[in-house]
C-alpha cells in the first residue's frame, strides 16, 4: 500500500483538490479482505469510492480510499415472467441498464444514463424520472470493514427510502458492497407519469415502449444536465425537501406555482426551485458556481471543497430565511468535521 500523501482530484467528478493518506483499487474478494487487514493494521479508516459522482472531499483524509472494481453480470434464474441477476459492484450503472434492455429485461429504464458503479446505486437508491433502485433490489452482498466478513442483505435489510438506506444509516462506513442481485421483468409496463417524461413522450401514435422510455430519459438528462466529462458536478447537490401538508399548503397559498409533489410523510418540494426563486441560478466565485442553467447543480470551475461548502451553506440559509424549510447536501462529504 502505498504511504505518501495520494492525490484524489481524478476520481470525483467534481475534482476537487484533496489528498488521502493511501488509495489502492481491488479487483476481487481475497485483494480487498488483504487491504482491508493493511487498513486495519496501521489505524487507517477506509473511504469507499465507486466513481466520485457522489462525494466532495472538502479537504485532506487521514484514510485508505479504496475502489473495489470488480466486473460481471451472472444470470441466477429465469423463467417467462422475471430474471434474476447478480452484478459485481464494479459494473457501470448505464452500461447495465443498456445492456438489461438489450437482453429484454425491464424496470431499470427511467434509470439510464445516472453515473457511477453498481455498488453505490444502493447508497442512495439511486432514482430519477419517477423510478427509484430499490423495488429491484433482491439482495446486496458485502463486506464488513471491520473484520472481513461477509454479509447478505435482504431489500428489508437495506431500508430505503428517499435517496436513502442502511448504507447512510447504522452501516455508514461500515462495509464495501461486492455486488447485488437484482430481479427484472421480461414483460415490458413503462412508467411514464413523471411530468417531464410525460411530456417528451406525448403525440405518439403508439403507447411508448420500454426502448422509446430509455431514449428518452437519455435524451432529456443530456439536454438537461451538465456533463461532469467537461463541467465538473455531482449532479444534483441538495435533496428535495419533503414538508407537512400544512406547511405545504401554506407555501403554496404564499407561492402561488410553487411545484409540490405527493411524497410519504407530507409533500416533497423541488429543491431546483427554491434555490432559483433566491436568486442563485449563475452566481458564481472562488472557482464555483450554480450552474446556470440547472439551479440544483453546484459546479467547480477549478475551485476547492471548502469554497463549495461555503457556496453550499449561503444556499441553504437564504433558503431557509425565504421558505422556511432546510436543504440537506445530497452527496458525501469527506475532509471536514461533520
Ligand atoms: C451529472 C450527475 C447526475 C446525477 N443524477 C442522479 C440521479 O438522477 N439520481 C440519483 O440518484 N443520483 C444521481 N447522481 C448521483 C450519483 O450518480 C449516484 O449517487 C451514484 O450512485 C454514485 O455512484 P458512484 O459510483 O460515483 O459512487 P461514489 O460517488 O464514488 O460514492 C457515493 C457513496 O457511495 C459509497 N460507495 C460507493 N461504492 C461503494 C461500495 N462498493 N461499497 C460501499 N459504499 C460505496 C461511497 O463511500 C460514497 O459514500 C448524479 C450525479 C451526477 C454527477
Amino acid at each position: 500500500m502505498a504511504s505518501a500523501a495520494e492525490d484524489l482530484s481524478a476520481l470525483t467528478t467534481l475534482e476537487l483538490p484533496a489528498k488521502a493518506t493511501a488509495r489502492r483499487d481491488v479487483a476481487d474478494l481475497p485483494a480487498l479482505r488483504e487491504a482491508l487487514d493493511v487498513a486495519r493494521a496501521a489505524g487507517l479508516p477506509v473511504i469507499v469510492l465507486g466513481e466520485g459522482s457522489n462525494v466532495v472531499f472538502a479537504g485532506d483524509v487521514e484514510a485508505l480510499v479504496l475502489r473495489y472494481t470488480a466486473t460481471g453480470r451472472t444470470v441466477l434464474a429465469e423463467d417467462d415472467e422475471s430474471v434474476t441477476l447478480r452484478v459485481a459492484a464494479g459494473e457501470h450503472w448505464h452500461s447495465l441498464v443498456a445492456w438489461c434492455l438489450e437482453q429484454g429485461y425491464h424496470g431499470f429504464e427511467n434509470l439510464a444514463l445516472i453515473p457511477g458503479t453498481v455498488g453505490a446505486a444502493p447508497i442512495q437508491n439511486i432514482g430519477a424520472y419517477g423510478v427509484e433502485l430499490a423495488p429491484f433490489v433482491e439482495a446486496v452482498h458485502a463486506v464488513r470493514i471491520a473484520d472481513g466478513e461477509s454479509l447478505v442483505l435482504s431489500r428489508s435489510d437495506c431500508a430505503f427510502g428517499y435517496r436513502d438506506s442502511v448504507f447512510k444509516g447504522a452501516l455508514r462506513d461500515a462495509v464495501v458492497i461486492t455486488a447485488v442481485d437484482f430481479r427484472l421483468q421480461r414483460t415490458a409496463a413503462p412508467v411514464t407519469d413523471y411530468p417531464t417524461l410525460r411530456e417528451a413522450l406525448a403525440g405518439r401514435a403508439q403507447a411508448p415502449g420500454p426502448r422509446d422510455v430509455f431514449d428518452a430519459v437519455v435524451a432529456l438528462r443530456r439536454a438537461r444536465l451538465p456533463d461532469p466529462a467537461t463541467t465538473p458536478n455531482a449532479g444534483s447537490f441538495f435533496k428535495n425537501p419533503v414538508v407537512d401538508t400544512a406547511t405545504a399548503d401554506e407555501l403554496a397559498r404564499r407561492y402561488p406555482g410553487m411545484p409540490q409533489f405527493e411524497a410519504p410523510g407530507g409533500r416533497k418540494l423541488a429543491a431546483g426551485w427554491l434555490i432559483e426563486q433566491c436568486g442563485w441560478r449563475g452566481v458564481e466565485g472562488e472557482g464555483v458556481a450554480v450552474h446556470p442553467g440547472h439551479a440544483l447543480v453546484l459546479v467547480s470551475h477549478g475551485g476547492d471543497g471548502r469554497a463549495l461548502l461555503a457556496l453550499a451553506r449561503r444556499i441553504q440559509a437564504s433558503v431557509a430565511e425565504t421558505f422556511g424549510c432546510h436543504l440537506e447536501i445530497e452527496p458525501r462529504v469527506y475532509g471536514v468535521a461533520a
